[in-house]
């Protein structure tokens, strides 16, 4: 089944104490693209300026990315400008340039319009609510956000709430948004506006799947060398949504098996500077990291009687 994902499509410039990469292929919708797309077929919605290197794009095209919602404006691309630290967990935003994303209105081509799964990626959370008023009744929707969008727009993102099945956050995007320290009740917070199932992730110490009542944790891959950690959540979100597209299955054991999809393509993200490893990786390493998530959880509990 198709996922529709509406989020940026970026030039971002990271540095990482690995190396630097200027006016590369980012933004949350390419990530989630770029991953979902080893998956599930993919029709992505978002905007890009006149100096966008269109045929940069080309790899996303092969995969099976549908970009007739990608809209190409005059004036200048959305760019990002990021640096880690040697605590690669969090990202330090030098700089976001909105370009043509300040005007952008999202336009949802007729064929998109009855897409069961839908991904919002992070965005302007006004134009996240503008896209839900032109789908019909997809199957899942399921949002993201992040620090920029929570300072300036938390109004708008409570009220979408109400209107997703699913969002996922980090740990400090979670605290920031239900002003709650406690992840615990940040969920419960979460979960009380809407969605029914709330992820939180953790970078490298893996993530939480909450609902009103039960908790599912996976762990991170522990990966030896992680190059450039950004995309790693837009790239979960891409696995994630993606395995549940592919199924079509919306039990619980399959949004747990999804969790664990969703961390696998986390792992692939960060291994490479921008979607570098994801347009390399094919099924049968995707297969095997799963097969990996498998052996490291596993355990045979001795439990009384
Ligand atoms: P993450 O998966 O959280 O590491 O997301 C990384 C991507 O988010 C980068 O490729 C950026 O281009 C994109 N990004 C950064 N800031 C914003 C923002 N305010 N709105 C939308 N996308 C953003």
């Amino acid at each position: 089944m198709t996922v529709l994902v509406v989020g940026s499509v970026a030039l971002d410039s990271v540095e990482t104490p690995f190396g630097k990469a200027d006016d590369v292929l980012g933004g949350s919708a390419t990530f989630f693209s770029a991953a979902a797309s080893h998956l599930t077929p993919v029709q992505l919605v978002g905007v890009v300026g006149s100096d966008y290197p269109m045929d940069k794009l080309r790899p996303l095209v092969d995969r099976g990315v549908d970009l007739g919602g990608l809209e190409q404006a005059e004036g200048e691309s959305f760019r990002w400008r990021g640096r880690y630290r040697h605590d690669l967990n969090s990202a330090e935003t030098l700089e976001t340039r909105l370009g043509v994303f300040s005007h952008f209105r999202p336009k949802i081509p007729e064929a998109f319009r009855n897409a069961p799964f839908v991904f919002l990626a992070n965005i302007d959370p006004r134009l996240q609510l503008e896209v839900l008023k032109q789908v019909s009744r997809p199957k899942l929707v399921a949002c993201d956000t992040m620090n920029f969008w929570i300072e300036s727009r938390r109004p708008d993102l409570i009220e979408l709430l109400g209107h997703v099945d699913l969002i996922t956050l980090n740990d400090g995007e979670a605290r920031q948004l239900t002003e709650t320290s406690n992840l615990v009740k940040a969920a419960r917070w979460l979960l009380e506006r809407g969605p029914t199932h709330v992820i939180i992730k953790k970078g490298e110490h893996g993530a939480f799947m909450f609902t009103k009542d039960s908790v599912f944790f996976a762990p991170a891959y522990p990966l030896e060398d992680v190059f450039d950690p950004t995309g790693a959540g837009d790239s979960f979100a891409g696995g994630f949504i993606g395995y549940l597209a592919r199924s079509g299955d919306l039990s619980e054991a399959s949004l747990r098996r999804a969790v664990i999809y969703g961390s696998a393509m986390g792992s692939f993200a960060v291994e490479r500077f921008s979607i570098g490893r994801l347009m390399e990786i094919g099924s049968a390493d995707i297969a095997r990291r799963v097969g990996e998530f498998h052996r490291l959880v596993s355990f045979e509990a001795e439990l009384p009687g």
